[in-house]
């Protein structure tokens, strides 16, 4: 989420901010504001292309004879002769002009950059785009800076009147280039325009080129109806099964809709191997036949993750709202312990079978998996944010231990659906056994405190 507001003008206070040194090492100092704006962009471009030559690109080897390619190496974006990775101090030192950029504007690419960064191969995944590159200053000024809330605080916003508002950035010169008679402080006043609240916010992304500023903002919190404490376990038959007996089942693609995206999962892979012997590894991304196929994939690819995600953002929020604690498993332990066991192969003694399903198990799990690290995920935010508590409990034996006399065992599943202790008779549905497991094991972690 993020509030966007128009930059009315900039003002410089303070000292005059140093710039680098010309090529006669003369040292340049400036007051002028829009300068200053040019070399805060300029700074976090570097540094974000800094980072993003470390990162990995396929190139071909070709034989020096035929011209053809005989096989495909990793080399760095920068090319193989590039330094080793640096610290932002490192960058500062070895780049004089960059030495009195703030750190909050330096530390801000490394997130930005790896987000951008996995966000482009999956758009190259999905829609044939191409690796992520280099920022280019022909495509646009701008940076971003961290809300720094500390004692020489940073990207913080004060209102100065109805409509209007002011974010500073502060900096401050390297010792050895402060300007004689002058302190080593300043900062950078970018007056906004604002039309409504600006709500608390991680960080401000300036874009110079269109003279605008988005805020970063924090999830607004959800107000608590209700101070439930609940225990959730991950069905097999249902999605999430909660210690109340209530079930909670996500919405999973139709038959007629699985059958359709392998259709075309298959029609795909026909015309790659038709357009590759046409003409070689790279004819797939031109062909308009594939592009047609490929967008239908996405298409109703697409509705089936927005229904699932949609679903995951209204039980979280409803679970946020109703508890102030939420007890889940832990996702790993269970994760490995659900893997289908090889059987032996009764014609060759000591050999194993594997189980045909097994690959296809395995990645309906990582499917499944995701989806459950999103869900375990977005809990996590919406509890933070209106002060509930998310408490992660070891998985073990929770399906197997009795939920009212503690007897564990492995017969006490009657099958996978009915639970029935063998020491008290004790009678429930398996999953809300276990979910009701998982409740008292968070309680005792707690010390059966909800804060
Ligand atoms: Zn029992």
């Amino acid at each position: 989420m993020s509030q966007k507001v128009r930059i009315d003008g900039v003002r410089h206070d303070g000292a005059s901010v140093f710039l680098g040194v010309d090529h006669c090492d003369n040292p340049c100092w400036t007051r002028n504001p829009e300068r200053v704006m040019v070399w805060l962009c300029d700074g976090w471009r570097s540094r974000f292309n800094q980072r993003r030559e470390q990162r990995p690109r396929s190139t071909p080897v070709k034989d020096d004879a035929t011209g053809e390619i005989t096989d495909w190496i990793e080399e760095p974006l920068g090319g193989l002769n590039i330094l080793p990775p640096m610290s932002d101090s490192q960058a500062r030192t070895s780049c004089l002009w960059m030495a009195g950029i703030p750190s909050a504007i330096l530390a801000s690419t490394n997130r930005i950059e790896n987000t951008e960064w996995f966000a482009g191969l999956k758009r190259k995944k999905t829609t044939g785009g191409r690796v992520p590159g280099f920022k280019s200053r022909h495509r646009g000024l701008g940076f971003v800076c961290w809300r720094n809330a500390s004692k020489t605080g940073n990207a913080l916003f004060h209102q100065t009147g109805r409509k209007s508002g002011v974010v500073v950035i502060t900096g401050m010169n390297p010792t050895r280039w402060v300007k004689p008679g002058e302190k080593a402080h300043w900062g950078i006043a970018i007056h906004v325009r604002v039309s409504q609240p600006i709500r608390p916010y991680t960080s401000v992304h300036v874009d110079w080129t269109h003279k605008s500023l988005a805020f970063t903002n924090m999830p607004l919190p959800l107000p608590r109806t209700g101070n439930d404490e609940v225990g959730l376990d991950r069905g097999c038959v249902h999605t999430l099964a909660s210690s109340d007996g209530i079930f909670m089942d996500m919405p999973k693609p139709s038959k007629a809709e699985l059958k359709r995206l392998k259709h075309l999962q298959r029609k795909m892979a026909r015309q790659d191997r038709a357009n590759e012997a046409k003409g070689g590894r790279t004819a797939k991304l031109a062909s308009k036949r594939r592009q047609r196929t490929l967008s239908e994939f996405n298409t109703l690819q697409g509705r089936i993750v927005r229904r699932k995600n949609d679903w995951i953002e209204k039980t979280t929020t409803r679970l946020a709202r109703e508890n102030i604690l939420v007890a889940l498993e832990d996702l790993d332990v269970k994760a490995m312990t659900r893997r289908p066991k090889p059987r032996p192969d009764p014609d060759n003694p000591g050999q194993y079978l594997h189980n045909g399903a097994k690959a296809k198990a395995g990645l309906d799990r990582s499917i499944l998996s995701n989806d459950w690290s999103r869900l375990r995920k977005r809990l996590q935010d919406k509890m933070d944010a209106n002060g509930g508590n998310l408490v992660i409990v070891p998985a073990a034996y929770t399906s197997q231990t009795c939920h009212k006399c503690g007897h564990v065992a492995k017969e006490n599943r009657d099958s996978q659906a009915a639970f029935k202790c063998v020491k008290c008779g004790y009678r429930a549905n398996a999953d809300v056994n276990a979910a009701e497991n998982i409740l008292s094991r968070a309680l005792n972690k707690t010390g059966g405190g909800t804060a």
